[in-house]
């Protein structure tokens, strides 16, 4: 029986263990620390007290498994951490799972892979890397010696700063979220950032945001997209300006319809009528000043770092690893395989995986592991020149594989797996075997 080792026991990790166990392989995963769950864990993971998720119910889960309990349309962290511990129990994974095993070094052997941790070093012929993308809370150099400031992964419960003067740097998900709950805590926000974003609440006039972006194509009715970059970014730009309206009459969230930049978006409640009502009061910079910051406290939502260290130096360097690089820090496509690290394959690791994808990323890594070919090297190669190619576009999309629906349905289809439902909301669900 081959033996597959997991690094990591996030959601990528389970559902590629319950997909390796499906394929009859020996999986071990190993988990750093002494839980499952990965980032869904406020404390050691990078979600705050009481996150709701920014997508719905529906979107945050896997193909084959619903969520067992009520939860609200859009669950707290504690509902996924839940979801995920059902998930783990249905398909009996935790008796695979070794707690407290940080993986220290992955190298190649004749056969296979060595994988070291503590004092040991096991072979396997796999290995499957599911340390999670956003993996190390990335703090700005000027801010690491500033005793006010926090990263937003340890923000904590909100209602400590009710009364307080705050300064939330950065507006990406994270830093709006939290500038919208602080305000609603009766903190008195400050929101730092260089330029703004689309701001959506989670519900669009009575549609969740998930669907309003996430449809079966229509080939009755086929969009019909501009041939150049800046055209398909320009009616985008046009398409958010209809749908966030409110924010143009703010002089500091205006952003032009017709822009040719790719759109950023961002996902929180109660935003725009915290800046309505003053609580919260914006600055957008290219440069903020901590010393011209008046705060009791700031939050950096800075974003993460992706740590793949304990990849061997060769390893890294056939993935040219960047670890400064927050937007593609390797060159990992889709497919999650790679034509010079033949056993190995990589499960949730790009900007902004989905449950979805990552159950049918875990698939593909499951069943090449178990010996199938279900790609050419010549696919996997390309698949990887693709990911260079993102990497290096001068002006970067907000996410590298943003196209979810097209990138889960081209998965799907080198699995085989056929959606039971071709039109409307587009659901994992539809995607269960
Ligand atoms: C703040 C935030 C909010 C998000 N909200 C949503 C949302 O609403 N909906 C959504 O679909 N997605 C959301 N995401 C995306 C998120 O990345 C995925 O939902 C998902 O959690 C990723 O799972 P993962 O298993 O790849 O990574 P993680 O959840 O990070 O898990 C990785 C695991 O690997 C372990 N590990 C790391 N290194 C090692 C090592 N060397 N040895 C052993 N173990 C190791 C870690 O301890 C961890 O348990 C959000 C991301 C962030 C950062």
């Amino acid at each position: 029986m081959k033996r597959v080792a997991i690094i990591g026991a996030g959601p990528a990790g389970l559902v590629s263990a319950k997909e390796c166990l499906a394929q009859g392989l020996d999986v071990t995963v190993f988990e750093k620390t002494d839980r499952i769950g990965g980032l869904w864990n406020a404390g050691t993971g990078h979600v705050w007290d009481g996150m709701r998720t920014n997508l719905s119910s529906d979107t945050c889960r896997f193909p084959d498994f619903p969520h067992q309990r009520a939860v609200d349309t859009f669950p707290t962290q504690m509902d996924m951490l839940d979801y995920l511990r059902d998930y783990t129990d249905h398909h009996d994974l935790e008796r695979v799972v070794r707690y407290d095993s940080e993986i220290s070094n992955v190298s190649q052997n004749n056969n296979g892979w060595d994988v070291e941790l503590n004092t040991e070093r096991k072979a396997f012929d796999g290995v499957i890397v599911a340390s999670g993308f956003f993996s190390t809370p990335y703090v700005p150099k000027h801010w690491q010696e500033d005793e006010r400031a926090v990263h937003s992964t340890n923000v904590g419960p909100f209602n400590q700063y009710s009364g307080q003067k705050v300064c939330v740097i950065g507006n990406a998900f994270s830093g709006c979220d939290i500038a919208a709950g602080l305000a609603g805590a009766k903190a008195k926000v400050r929101h730092a950032f260089r330029r703004p974003y689309w701001l959506l609440p989670r519900n669009v006039e009575g549609v969740d945001v998930d669907r309003l972006f996430y449809q079966h194509s229509d080939p009755e009715n086929p969009k019909v997209k501009p041939s150049s970059l800046s055209g398909q970014y320009r009616q985008s730009n046009e398409y958010f300006s209809v749908l966030c309206e409110g924010q143009l009459i703010h002089e500091t969230l205006k952003i032009n319809p017709e822009s040719a930049k790719p759109p950023y978006v961002a996902i929180a409640d109660g935003y725009l009528e915290a800046v309505g009502s003053g609580t919260i009061t914006l600055s957008a910079a290219d440069h903020i000043d901590r010393r011209s910051v008046d705060a009791d406290k700031v939050i950096l939502a800075t974003g993460y770092n992706t740590n793949l260290s304990f990849l061997d130096q060769t390893v890294r360097k056939a993935l040219n690893y960047d670890a400064s690089d927050r937007f593609m820090p390797a060159l990992i496509g889709d497919m999650g395989l790679h034509p010079k690290l033949d056993n190995m394959a990589f499960v949730g690791m790009y900007r902004g995986p989905y449950f979805l994808t990552m159950a049918l990323q875990a698939q593909m890594a499951a069943r090449t592991l178990a010996g199938e070919t279900l790609v050419s090297q010549a696919d996997i190669s390309q698949n990887v020149a693709r990911a260079k190619e993102l990497r290096e576009m001068m002006v970067k999309p907000q996410f590298p594989y943003g196209d979810y629906t097209a990138v889960a349905e081209r998965l799907a289809s080198i699995l085989g797996i056929e959606p039971k439902v071709k039109t409307g909301d587009f659901l994992p669900e539809h995607f269960a075997p």
